[in-house]
């Protein structure tokens, strides 16, 4: 006997029907369902940094996603609604409309996501929430310390869990419910909301494909390949599909969840062989976990100037340089290569991010700020925990206990792109090497 007449589930970073506890309690404990997901429109709009939260890579990306999971609701019976709305809009109007009772949402670390939730929660006290923590690998009773004592680096946190033997622990990834309740929704409406959405070209042989069903075959496909035992010794290449996992972005969006990754790693140790590289994917999985609990703890102050500090870098904006580096114009040829295969594909390498970053930071000296927020607007798997929380610890105002990280481009070119290969590829070797110009009409006159 159902519990509740009508549940709402609220997608927002959990685009997966599969390992997705909350909606097999949702399927338990309904008559009747809502899957929503709602896009606020503000993400496509100039931000405080004159950029957009969701670039056209990432909404491509998204929008492959949601059809994706929109295929498999309606495998097992129920709809996607997608509006573009403010969230608390779009929730009033179902809940006066339907009497919902209950609603499901997976829990946000973001700040803004989660007062969303907040507010939700405070203007209507008489519903019934059930969240849970299905972005992370771990929830947060099982983490070996308080939440307000997260440790200030990641390397007292992966001791931390790893005394705890958390990873012994973990629970399985679990299969799909094979029904679900039905949708108290008029599904014409529904079918035309969809349609409502802004067109974005698909570019076919894209090499990400948004959606649970793209994930889970590379996710195979990875696994069943060699790749995994050398990816200590590759991870690192400036731009080499199998050197790296790439399941960056299907983990941001939650069309993958990071138990289905590890469960597949675990059968691939058991067949191939565990080793040095098939732990480090494992230890990556642990800097994804720390950024997660660390843009909890430290709400707002992800997106300060200051971070985590007393004091910020001494870096300041200035324009024509913030574009130089947007558009891979800057005199470092090996920065502007990788902005370039960013802005062309919404994916750059980690040793590249890490690169770009230094370089906005320590040779242009802007605030590092604008170049998240770009990275934000570029990336395909831009996650704000990942993303805030490396560009902090980039400008030395984050969790490195060192403070200060400045790459040494020339050297990293030598190292990364002997031949020079990388910055061939991706083009504009002829750096410019002008950085701020100046018309001399913009002189003031002496008179
Ligand atoms: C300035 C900067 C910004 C970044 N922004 C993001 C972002 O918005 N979204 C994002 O997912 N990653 C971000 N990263 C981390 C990292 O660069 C990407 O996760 C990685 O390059 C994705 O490629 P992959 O899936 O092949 O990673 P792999 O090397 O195969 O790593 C496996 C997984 O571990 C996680 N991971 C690896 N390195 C990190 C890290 N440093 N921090 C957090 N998680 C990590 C990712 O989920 C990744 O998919 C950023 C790093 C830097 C330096």
């Amino acid at each position: 006997m159902a519990l509740h007449r009508v549940g709402l589930y609220w997608f927002s970073n959990d685009l997966r029907v599969t390992d997705n506890p909350l909606l097999a309690q949702a399927a338990n404990e309904c008559q009747q369902l809502i899957c929503l997901y709602v896009l606020p429109p503000e993400w496509r709009q100039p931000n405080r940094y004159g950029l957009r939260s969701l670039g056209d890579q990432r909404w491509r990306f998204l929008q492959r996603s949601l059809g994706d999971l929109r295929q498999q609701l309606q495998a097992r019976g129920q709809q996607l609604l997608v509006l573009q709305q403010n969230p608390l809009h779009s929730l009033a109007e179902l809940i006066s409309q339907h009497g919902i009772a209950v609603i499901y949402y997976s829990q946000h670390v973001g700040y803004y996501e989660r007062r969303y939730q907040q507010l939700l929660r405070q203007r209507y006290p008489f519903i019934h929430y059930n969240s849970a923590s299905t972005h992370t690998l771990f929830d947060p009773l099982q983490l070996p310390f308080k939440l307000d004592e997260l440790p200030d680096n990641f390397s007292k946190f992966r001791r931390l869990v790893e005394a705890a033997d958390l990873r012994s622990q973990l629970a399985s990834a679990q299969p799909p419910p094979v029904a679900l309740p039905r949708t108290p929704l008029n599904t014409e409406l529904v079918s035309h909301n969809w349609q409502q959405l802004p067109a974005v070209n698909h570019v076919a042989d894209h090499p990400w494909q948004g959606g649970s069903s793209s994930a889970i075959n590379h996710v195979q496909q990875y696994f069943t390949s060699t790749a995994p035992q050398h990816y200590k010794a590759t991870r690192n290449a400036l731009d080499d599909w199998p050197a790296s996992t790439k399941f960056s972005a299907w983990l941001a969006d939650g069309s993958l969840s990071v138990r289905q990754v590890l469960d597949a790693l675990a059968h691939h140790e058991q067949q191939f062989g565990a080793n040095d590289s098939t732990y480090w994917i494992w230890f990556e999985l642990l800097w994804r976990e720390y950024f997660q609990w660390y843009a909890l703890a430290h709400g707002k102050r992800l997106f300060a100037f200051t971070g985590l500090k007393q004091q910020g870098p001494r870096t300041s904006f200035y324009a024509a340089r913030f574009q130089k580096w947007c558009s891979g114009n800057t005199p470092y040829p090996i920065v502007n290569a990788c902005m370039r295969q960013l802005n062309q594909t919404g994916y750059m390498s980690n040793r590249g991010r890490q690169l770009v970053a230094s370089c906005l930071v320590h040779e242009l000296q802007l605030d590092w700020r604008y170049g998240a927020a770009y990275f934000e607007q570029q990336l395909i798997d831009y996650d704000v925990a990942a993303n805030w929380g490396n560009w902090q610890y980039l400008a030395g105002v984050g969790a490195d206990p060192r403070g200060h990280r400045r790459f040494d481009l020339d050297k990293q070119t030598r190292h990364y792109d002997p031949h020079g290969s990388f910055i061939a590829h991706w083009g504009n070797s002829r750096a410019s090497a002008v950085l701020d110009h100046c018309d001399a009409a913009d002189w003031p006159i002496d008179e």
